[in-house]
């Protein structure tokens, strides 16, 4: 039930746990990270408290300075480690975490299914992730693009890939997320506390509308997939 991500030069991590704790008070049962560590993402995800996911993380942790967290309520698949986000395909280079429902999964489920497709978990998310790897034109803006035609119901996705480490996506529908603004840093988050910490510059997305984070750059694509100028809010109280 929220959503952070990370694109900069600090350890994505600490920013993505501490960050989830700040939506602790949007209702949770399972928790996870993915981050980026150079060579593939790693996946960290468990059911309960935020604290056993950060246990683990002590235990095991990892380096990369790009990544996207998450709090799962669950609605589709009971909660459980396999059932948490974020969600992969196959060979683990899509990673996707997701607030909402996905009304069609099943339809979209039984197409992949049939082009040889398994899954892992009875997620209604799973099935983002596996439908970019299908979709996959060679450029991962595109893909999501065209997968968004293709999913009915509310979203807010955070999508990071290996073969495209450069950027972080979002996209959101009837599910809240924004975009925090650093310097050489950016954010996204499903709520202002999640990032308030490190920025206070914020866009507000609206429904239908993707934003790629890099580094050093914030671009934001209207449904038509034409960049828009927005306006940035600068948040004015602190945490
Ligand atoms: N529908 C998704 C699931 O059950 C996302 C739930 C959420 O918004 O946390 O895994």
């Amino acid at each position: 039930c929220g959503i952070v991500g990370y694109i900069g030069n600090k350890q994505a991590a600490d920013i993505l746990i501490d960050g989830l704790k700040k939506l602790e008070y949007r209702g949770y049962d399972s928790a996870g990270i993915a981050v980026y560590n150079g060579e593939k993402i790693k996946v960290q995800k468990y059911k309960g408290r935020l604290s056993v996911l950060e246990e683990k993380v002590k235990e095991n942790p990892v380096q990369g300075t790009l990544g996207i967290g998450h709090t799962r309520w669950a609605t589709h698949g009971a909660p459980s480690d396999i059932n948490s986000h974020p969600h992969s395909n196959a060979s683990g280079d899509i990673v996707v975490v997701h607030n909402g429902i996905i009304e069609n999964y099943m339809e979209l489920k039984e197409e992949l299914e049939e082009e040889g497709y398994t899954f892992k978990s009875e997620t209604d998310t799973e099935v983002v992730a596996q439908l970019l790897d299908y979709l996959y034109t060679g450029d991962i803006v595109e893909t999501v693009q065209k997968a968004l035609t293709r999913l009915n119901g509310s979203y807010a996705l955070g999508i990071i890939s290996t073969r495209e480490p450069d950027k972080l996506i979002g996209v959101r529908k009837d599910s809240p997320l924004i975009v925090g603004v650093g310097e050489g840093e950016n954010f996204i988050a499903s709520d202002i506390p999640a990032i308030l910490k490190h920025t206070k510059n914020v866009y507000f997305l609206e429904n239908n509308e993707l934003v790629i984070l890099e580094k050093d750059q914030v671009t934001i694509l209207n449904k038509k997939g034409k960049a828009i100028e927005k306006e940035i809010f600068e948040v004015n109280w602190s945490i």
